[in-house]
């Protein structure tokens, strides 16, 4: 399991076409050039790595079009150091992005499958998130809290209470917000106080459903 030049040329050619459609931040450019996106992917579909679009994985989830993993990372910009809390680990393509920008990286997955591959996978790659939870994102990890940042990767009903309370003051929130994917809108929570937190709606989003509770 290699990366490989043929693939560093194609990734470097999406992290140009990135920068046109408005990607600009050149460290989370230079974070997804250097993650080999196509180990994240069934071999089968290698060949589909690097274009903008979302990938099937296993049980019925989805990688992310690089294009959404680049603009939710720029969106909360995670610095080194920083404790991010990822909802949806899924294939682990997006904690490695995040773990490449230097912060620390919690994360939460649902179903036993990919929670164990990602789990094997990200080690084999020398990628060490601070913790790879198997449980209920819209519960959170209230033992590690309070986050920096939290990214959530799967499209929530509404914008989980737990989550919200789980962010530092002065802390940021990224998430999907929607029940059918028409009516999904990108948000961004800042916790302002104990009590106030700001709603920004950032336009549409497409991602599969978050659900509750844990599978295995
Ligand atoms: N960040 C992932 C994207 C995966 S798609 C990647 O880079 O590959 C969204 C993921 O969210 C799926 O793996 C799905 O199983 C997971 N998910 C859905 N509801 C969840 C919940 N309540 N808690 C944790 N994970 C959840």
């Amino acid at each position: 399991m290699l990366d490989s030049f043929k693939y560093l040329g194609k990734r470097m050619q999406m992290v140009k076409f990135l920068r046109t459609q408005g990607i600009h931040n050149e460290k989370v450019l230079g974070a997804i050039s250097r993650v080999p996106r196509h180990l994240f992917i069934d071999s089968a579909l290698e060949n589909h790595a690097y274009v903008l679009k979302a990938v099937p994985i296993a049980a019925e989830q989805t990688l992310s079009n690089p294009y959404t993993v680049a603009l939710q990372t720029q969106l909360i910009y995670p610095k080194e150091e920083e404790k991010i809390l990822e909802i949806g680990t899924g294939s682990g393509y997006q904690t490695a992005v995040l773990l490449e920008l230097g912060s620390k990286v919690y994360t939460i997955e649902r179903q036993k499958e990919l929670f164990d591959r990602s789990k094997q996978l990200l080690k084999k790659l020398s990628y060490y998130p601070k913790y790879q939870s198997f449980g209920d994102g819209f519960k959170g990890l209230p033992a590690f809290a309070p986050f920096d940042k939290i990214i959530v990767t799967a499209a929530a009903p509404f914008i989980p209470r737990d989550l919200k309370e789980q962010l530092k003051i002065g802390g940021l929130m990224i998430i999907p917000v929607g029940k059918r994917d028409k009516e999904q809108q990108m948000k961004m929570i800042l916790r302002e106080d104990e009590e106030c937190s700001k709603v920004i709606s950032l336009g549409k989003a497409n991602f599969v459903p978050m659900l509750e509770k844990r599978q295995s």
